[in-house]
């Protein structure tokens, strides 16, 4: 009797999960590319291991968690909290 109802959660987390996997993959392939030696607004030497780590990369560590504080106020929240949900 009681069943039906966690199932249906459980779904929805696996919808939540797949599309947040879609999302992923299409923003890695987009920043798919060459990897810049140099940051492309600072002109900060990029390390090997980084440009290895993420590939396309374009931009110093400082100038990239610049980039990412600037979209991570509206989206960060939510993908950190399925994030959490997912590793659990
Ligand atoms: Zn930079």
């Amino acid at each position: 009797m009681a069943g039906g109802w966690s199932r249906d959660g459980a779904v929805q987390d696996q919808i939540d999960a797949s599309i947040e996997d879609a999302v992923k993959r299409a923003r890695s392939s987009l920043a798919k590319g060459e990897s810049l030696k140099r940051c492309e607004e600072c002109a900060a030497k990029i390390p090997e291991a980084r440009r290895i780590a993420v590939p396309g990369v374009r931009l110093c560590v400082q100038c990239q968690s610049a980039h990412d504080e600037g979209d991570a106020f509206t989206s960060t929240i939510n993908r950190r909290g399925s994030k959490d949900s997912q590793l659990r």
